[in-house]
């Protein structure tokens, strides 16, 4: 009897661990409760740790339910170059596609923020991770030109650790410069870009539109930067990195990052920045001359004269 009532406790305590009601944090390495892991939006309760979410997860939690119209969302790449690595190109495109069921690794389109008009984008890690080939610099631009026909504040979100997409060459390439382009003559017409870090932002993403936000906001603990940890290590011969390098924290205290918002707070966030920019608001040419001519700080100013302040560089 006893020994009946053993294997009984000894089945259940396997049954409830990994791969069912429980995971592990990769934080902390705590094991905690998955339930209220996505309760706090995929957010570990032990130690703030962000898992990656999908695109999907992301416009569920950032925007208002439903508001998205995406467009362009028939853009699928091609393959220019005929690229065959270890796995040809194409065969690496139709595992990411059948894997994510996205076209490619950008969505974007118009939505709401708590009922407030905005131009979105975002890139999802898990479609060859996020990286920016062709399809997602065009959806970038897009929407960047969008944004600017409509007057409306764009926000996206980057999940690019893959940064270009090498596969299709200096075609990837060249989408730096385009997004960069888009966004610039956004910024000139006076609109208000709001650039998301997520864990990892990095490569030819993070050295283009990533980086070009009015505000540039992080998760915390996110991996943000051009090259990887490894790849500097190697290049400062027998010295050590700071601690924490190229983590949000340290991209904070060192200017790169204006703020470290955490994923329940960030709707709020935005919004009051929104609010406080006052960019959306339906601009006559009278509005328009005098946001011009404001010589003081306050409602007409440009997010990046608020943010950009001398000292901190
Ligand atoms: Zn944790």
């Amino acid at each position: 009897m006893a020994w009946d009532n053993f294997k009984r406790i000894t089945f259940r305590k396997k049954k409830d661990t990994p791969g069912g009601l429980w995971m592990k944090c990769d934080g902390c390495g705590a094991m905690v409760y998955k339930k209220r892991v996505e309760e706090k939006l995929h957010v570990c309760p032990e130690c703030n740790f962000h898992f990656a979410i999908s695109s999907k997860n992301r416009i569920k939690f950032l925007l208002d339910t439903d508001s998205l119209e995406e467009t362009h969302a028939d853009m699928a790449p091609c393959d220019p170059l005929k690229f065959t690595g270890n796995t040809p190109y194409v065969e690496r495109l139709a595992k990411a596609q059948k894997h994510t069921g996205l076209k490619d690794a950008a969505i974007v389109g118009r939505a709401r923020i708590k009922g407030r008009e905005i131009a979105f984008g975002v890139t999802d890690s898990r479609f060859l991770m996020g990286s920016m080939g062709s399809v997602v610099g065009e959806k970038i631009s897009r929407i960047a030109e969008y944004a600017t026909e409509e007057r409306l504040p764009l926000i996206i979100v980057s999940g690019s650790g893959g940064g270009a997409r090498m596969d299709e060459g200096m075609i990837s390439l060249m989408q730096m410069a385009k997004t960069s382009a888009a966004i610039g003559r956004y910024k000139k017409s006076g609109g208000l870009f709001i650039s998301i870090l997520t864990n990892p932002t990095m490569g030819g993403a993070m050295a283009s539109f990533a980086a070009l936000g009015d505000i540039i906001v992080a998760e915390p603990k996110a991996l943000i930067g051009f090259a990887g940890p490894r790849v500097y290590q190697s290049t400062v011969r027998g010295g050590k990195l700071p601690p924490g390098f190229q983590r949000s924290e340290y991209m904070l205290e060192h200017g790169f990052v204006d703020m470290i918002v955490s994923r329940t707070e960030m709707r709020d966030v935005f919004y009051n920045l929104m609010d406080y920019c006052d960019i959306n608001r339906k601009k006559t040419p009278a509005a328009a001359e005098a946001a011009k001519n404001a010589t003081r700080p306050g409602k007409h100013c440009h997010a990046h004269e608020m943010q950009r302040v001398p000292a901190r560089f």
